[in-house]
Parts: C-alpha cells; structure tokens; sequence
C-alpha cells in the first residue's frame, strides 16, 4: 500500500461542472505532492438518480481535462453485496435497527425536539411484524446508544486528524450531533456513509480529500470505522467554488458543467483556469 492513497468520488447523478474540476484537480494534486497515488471511485449507489450517460461523460470530461488516475476504477453498484455483508455483521451484533419513518416524518421530528440528530430504536417486535407482514419499506439504522454500548468510554473520545494549511489539528468527533446513522435507503441498499467507509477500508485510503460541503462526515463515518475496525484516514477539505452570484456551483447549474464548457470551445486550460487553477 502507498503512504499516500486518496481518491476522487463523484456520483454520476449529473454532468461534472467547475466545482467538481476543481475537487478532482485538488485530489490528483495533492497525490503528486506526496509521491503517492490517487483512484477514481464511481459512487454510483442512488439508483433512482445516477444514469450510465454522467458516468460516461465523467470519465470523459476527466481525460479531457487531462487528470488521470492510478489502478482501476471502482464502481460502487457492483458491490452491494460486500455492504450486505457489512450490514448482516452489524445486524449480528445487534447495533441496528428498522426504521420506518419517512425523511419528512424524521425532519419534522428534528424541528419538535430542536435536535439536529435523529435518535430512536427499533420498534415494538409486534408493531414491526405488523408493518413488515404490510410490506412497508424501511432503512436499517445504526443505533448510538448501542455502539457507545459496544465501544465503552472510548466512544466519547474519538478523534480524527484534519490537515489544514496551517498543520493538523485533531478533531474529537461528535456522532451525538448527527443521530442514528442510516446504512441502506428504503430506496437503496446501501446508503452514503457505509459505502464510502467500505470502499475507504478496502481500497486503503490513507487520505479522504474533499469539499467543506462534507466536512462534517468525519464525525459519523469514524463510529462506522470503529465498529468494523476500518482505519481513521486523514482528511483535508478544500474549499467550495461558488459563482459570481456567490451561490456555490451545483449540478442544476447546466451552464457550469464541464461538457457545457467543452461545447462552447474552451479550452481545459481556460476551465482549469475558471476553476481557480493556474
Ligand atoms: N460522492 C460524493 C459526492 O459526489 C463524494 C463523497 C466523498 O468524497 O466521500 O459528493
């Protein structure tokens, strides 16, 4: 294993626009400033939203900006069984549970308690039998308490590592902030925290580099970690594009997408420019 693995996650739910350009340069730099190596992973797990044609264009709008990446190309869609076995080992050890709300339901509870953090637990066995013999879909939830049962005192005091600019600062996670973490989707088998946690254990992550917009994820991801006895990697986060009009980029921002970009005749040089690259 390298000293230095990162890796490059897009999910193929829209076309890349500058924000991703810029996330992806960032990745790739940041491998070659170490000597290490950085992999492309397809986090293409909602099935309801990703279609082949982003990913194409992914992989396109990528070579065309001329970042290139190390070993091969994971796609996530073809291992939900290995995060089927991750669930059937948390399920063994009794740290999850069905939970049927739907997110609207979950965020109006949020606003009734004024936590941001969904925290509940199964239900009565009989009620559960009832609702699964109606065939209702749930999502399995990781339950805190459990794994602070499990975990003992430690669960209190983990801690992962953010490299800033200035240094490396350890940051003691706080899951209590984010509630019961959601493993599948009643629409997914898998749901975002695990499948990344996963794919970072297995492909040997050392370093997760990403935006601010997920600069919270540690916090969750690291009781996953524990709990599987996955490796902490490092983490840095890099700072969001936004527009002129200050909003940050997003996918519904057509004419920010790199293909767009590519259409009208610039050059990877100008869009790497946009981005905030010289
Ligand atoms: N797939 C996520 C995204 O496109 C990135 C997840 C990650 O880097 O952990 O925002």
């Amino acid at each position: 294993m390298p000293a230095f693995l990162t890796r490059f996650a897009p999910s193929p739910s829209g076309y890349l626009h500058l924000g991703h350009a810029f996330s992806a340069y960032s990745v790739r730099q940041a491998a070659d400033d170490a000597g290490g190596k950085a992999l492309l992973r397809i986090e293409d797990i909602d099935l309801a939203r990703c279609r082949p044609e982003y990913e194409k264009a992914i992989y396109e709008d990528l070579a065309w900006l001329g970042l290139e990446w190390d070993g091969e190309v994971r796609c996530q869609s073809e291992h939900f069984e290995a995060y089927a076995l991750v669930i059937d080992t948390l399920r063994a050890r009794g740290l999850i549970y069905r939970c049927f709300r739907t997110r609207a339901k979950i965020s109006e509870l949020m606003g009734e308690t004024e936590s941001d953090a969904f925290i509940s637990g199964p239900l009565p066995a009989a009620e559960e039998r009832a609702r699964l013999a109606d065939g209702e879909a749930f999502a399995w939830r990781l339950s805190l308490a459990r794994a602070r049962d499990e975990i003992g005192p430690a669960f209190d005091n983990l801690t992962f590592s953010v490299e800033t600019e200035t240094g490396t600062q350890p940051i003691t996670a706080q899951p209590w902030r984010f509630g019961d973490i959601a493993l599948t989707r009643k629409d997914s088998p898998v749901a975002y925290h695990l499948a990344a946690c996963h794919d970072d254990a297995v492909q040997g992550i050392t370093h997760v580099i990403r935006g601010k917009d997920l600069e919270q994820a540690p916090h969750i991801q690291i009781v996953l970690h524990r709990l599987m006895d996955w490796p902490t990697p490092v983490y840095r986060h890099h700072r969001l594009l936004s527009g002129p009009d200050g909003k940050r980029f997003a996918k519904r921002d057509k004419s920010r997408t790199i293909c767009a970009m590519r259409e009208t005749g610039l050059t990877p040089e100008d869009v790497l420019k946009l981005a905030g690259i010289e």
